[in-house]
């Protein structure tokens, strides 16, 4: 008897084995869809493996309903990538393998893109006229519309010149027209609509060596900001698609990048597909299929594009690899950079990580010889990067958080008629209100955290479960009415900015201010057009973007930063330091960056302002080598949170038994954030210099952590985590 191993997408960790007949055996492969009946459901599964027979006793197992399709979806190397996140994430497989397929086809879509059909004149039509139609002019047009195009009409372009469906088919019922299936050309899949650039020595330097490696090798390409890796990738994708092969590139976020794609569509004459979440799923199946059937070329897109099949890949790009978004924060908890490097590996192609500020992970990498270091050193406009200051706070007398001199240096730049960026990645008004007589701070009633204060929405807006309040009149403890906000977000900058400087437009670009891809792009023309003005925002001005016009960077507040308790916020805040000092002098003036702190003294700090962020890092990686932490251990976050405040911590102390000592180094404790959306949290962080070690200990806790555990209480596994709140 023949058995076949099929995943469902249900939380659940067994491959589940179903009959099938010798020749379902025979047609089916592992990566084809088939409809199983599942207790009492009918699901969409994946095979995952075959086997000729079955230890079960026969009877007992169930045939599979139906096999949904002809060929593999994912391919060996994307199955095995999928095997292996599972076990390396601790996540269901059956919910790994099919994430990686758009949302339709894990409903049981069909897979293949169904050929168009287009109307065509018939043969006897050809032998008569449309003038023979006198009395039905519709037809007659629509007759002749069919005889002026041979290639034959879509029903769009039938749309298109005002022709209807019926008249087309009451014309095939006189027999004139017919439907005939079409059968686009392929696209053209190499060739430059735009020339490329031509390469300066460096940028020659990283694109020849990647394009010389023979199978996998991972180059890290640290590039200060300006110094062209766009246009390194531009040009290794140009001889990838010569050699007929394709491209994946993963990006951080497309829709605040809009400029990316294009400088893809532009170059390139291959269709580039933009997979991002802003598709519809019809869409995403459409983009799906073109990658998949080997139509496109070039695939740009978020995290979860890294599981498009692609036949012909050949090369896979991450840029901006240090950007904490590749991390999915929930559900399959997996790292996109992580795993293109094992896609890669698996595909057994190159891989380039791209940066201007490499998250220490890679760093280490290429200490330890496994990762190689391309460098562009240069900017390609000849500039020097800006000069970075640090603008020592302490007693000054500060206008809404911003220093006399700052604002001087302001002043200066607006009225030589350049563009200025003020960045604080704080949204809202105030982040705090506090009684002024009791000091009193507003909870959120749901958080452990203060919720913040939008002016103009007039609400108090919690930034860690959503919950929106009325500004409260009194103190909720001692009822007095003198309740102040305390802190500064763009929403209250913008009022002091504008005040400031009423001459000059200001362009607040953040979460709240900007809502839509299109309003972006709005926003982002109008600070194009170069006159003067002050752009004020948060992160989402910090990345990617080409304002030629901006001479002064102002970075109003790092301080929280210097003094976290994550390990990791000030790798992440010097990150954003330098993406956004990267945004002054991109055009023919050189740039200037003002950091304000109170903290000048700070070492690493210093370090960064004057030698950059190279010899940051090392001084960074130095630090975390001697206290034994990421990159030089690997850690796993055990994380349990519950309605009731002692049940999280009890569980993970269980639990912990489970785990020799020495892994869980800082023991069970409440969550930074310890209540959240109502829940209380706790965390068991385990850690060691040992990655078997780790996996090893958390294959026991997979399953001990769903037993014995009061019912509303949830217990997940993060690998490698990369937020510890
Ligand atoms: P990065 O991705 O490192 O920030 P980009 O590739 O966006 O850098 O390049 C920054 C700017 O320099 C762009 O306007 C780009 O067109 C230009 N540029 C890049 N390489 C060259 C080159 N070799 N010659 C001239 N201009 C270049
Ligand atoms: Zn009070
Ligand atoms: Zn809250």
């Amino acid at each position: 008897m023949y058995c076949i191993q099929v995943v469902v997408a249900l939380p659940l960790w067994q491959r589940f084995d179903y009959r099938v007949s010798a020749a379902e055996y025979a047609r089916l492969q592992p990566g084809m869809r088939v409809r199983v009946s599942f207790g009492r459901r009918l699901l969409v599964g994946m095979v995952v493996a075959k086997t000729p027979t079955s230890a079960s006793p026969e009877p007992s197992l169930k045939p599979i309903e139906a096999i949904l399709d002809t060929q593999p979806l994912l391919s060996p190397a994307l199955l095995e990538l999928a095997r292996f996140a599972a076990d390396y994430y601790k996540h269901p497989p059956g919910e790994v393998y099919l994430q990686a397929l758009p949302v339709l086809l894990r409903q049981g879509a069909a897979a293949h893109s169904e050929p168009e059909l287009r109307w065509h004149e018939s043969a006897l039509g050809r032998l008569h006229e449309p003038a023979s139609l006198p009395k039905a002019p519709r037809q007659r047009a629509a007759w002749q519309a069919l005889r002026d195009e041979p290639a034959g009409l879509s029903l769009q372009m039938a749309q298109v010149l005002g022709i209807e469906l019926r008249d087309l088919r009451a014309l095939a019922k006189r027999g004139y027209a017919e439907t005939r299936s079409h059968q686009p050309l392929p696209p053209a899949m190499h060739g430059l609509a735009d020339a490329a650039l031509p390469a300066n020595a460096e940028q020659a330097l990283a694109r020849d060596s990647v394009l010389a490696d023979q199978g996998f090798q991972v180059s890290l390409l640290q590039g200060i900001t300006g110094s062209g890796k766009t246009e390194v990738y531009l040009q290794i994708i140009e001889r990838i698609l010569e050699r007929g092969q394709q491209a994946l590139v993963l990006v951080p976020e497309i829709s605040l990048t809009p400029q990316t794609l294009q400088r893809f569509r532009q170059r390139f004459l291959c269709p580039v597909l933009g997979l991002h979440s802003g598709l519809s799923d019809r869409e995403r199946l459409h983009a799906w299929q073109q990658a998949a059937e080997g139509r496109a070329g070039i695939i740009i897109g978020t995290r979860s594009a890294l599981f498009t099949p692609l036949p012909r890949l050949g090369l896979i790009i991450v840029d901006e690899e240090h950007d904490p978004s590749f991390k999915q924060g929930e559900g399959f908890r997996y790292h996109a950079r992580d795993l293109a490097v094992v896609r890669a590996r698996l595909e057994n192609i190159p891989i380039v990580l791209g940066s201007a500020t490499p998250s220490l992970e890679s760093l280490h990498n290429v200490e330890l010889g496994r990762y190689r270091l391309l460098h562009l050193r240069l900017r390609s406009n000849q500039l020097q990067l800006p000069r970075l200051h640090l603008l020592e706070m302490r007693g000054l007398n500060l206008y809404e958080g911003l220093a006399p001199s700052a604002l001087q240096s302001l002043q200066e730049h607006l009225e030589r008629g350049h563009q200025v960026l003020v960045f604080l990645n704080r949204r809202g008004y105030a982040p705090i209100l506090l009684c002024h007589d009791c000091g009193w701070r507003m909870p959120c009633p749901r958080c452990s955290t203060s919720p913040v204060w939008h002016r103009r929405l007039g609400r108090v807006v919690c930034h860690h479960c959503g919950i929106s309040q009325a500004l409260p009149e009194r103190c909720g403890a001692c009822g007095s009415r003198d309740l102040r906000p305390l802190g500064i977000g763009t929403e209250k900058l913008q009022e002091a900015l504008s005040l400031r400087f009423p001459d000059f437009p200001l362009w607040r670009i953040d979460r709240d201010s900007v809502r839509s891809p299109r309003e972006l792009e709005l926003r982002l023309q109008a600070i194009h057009r170069h006159q003067p003005g002050i752009l004020l925002g948060t992160q989402m001005l910090a990345k990617g973007h080409h304002f030629a016009a901006v001479t002064l960077v102002l970075i109003v507040d790092i301080d929280a930063a210097l003094f976290a308790t994550d390990f990791r916020a000030l790798e992440r805040c010097a990150q954003l330091i330098i993406q956004v000092a990267g945004r002054a002098g991109r055009g023919n003036h050189a740039g200037e960056v003002i950091l304000q702190t109170h903290h000048r003294e700070h070492p690493l700090l210093q370090l960064l302002v004057e030698q950059g962020y190279e010899s940051f890092a090392a001084a960074l990686l130095s630090e975390r080598a001697a206290m034994g932490l990421p990159p030089y251990s690997h850690q796993a976050l055990l994380l349990a949170q519950g309605p009731q405040a002692q049940q999280a911590e009890d569980h993970l102390t269980a639990l912990a038994t489970h785990v020799p000592a020495h892994l869980a180094p800082y023991g069970v404790i409440a969550a930074p954030i310890e209540r959240k959306a109502g829940l209380f949290r706790a965390h068991l962080l385990l850690q060691s210099a040992s990655r078997p070690a780790l996996q090893q200990a958390l294959q026991t806790l997979v399953h001990a952590c769903q037993e014995d555990k009061p019912a509303r209480l949830r217990c997940w596994i993060d690998v490698d985590p990369q937020d510890l709140s």
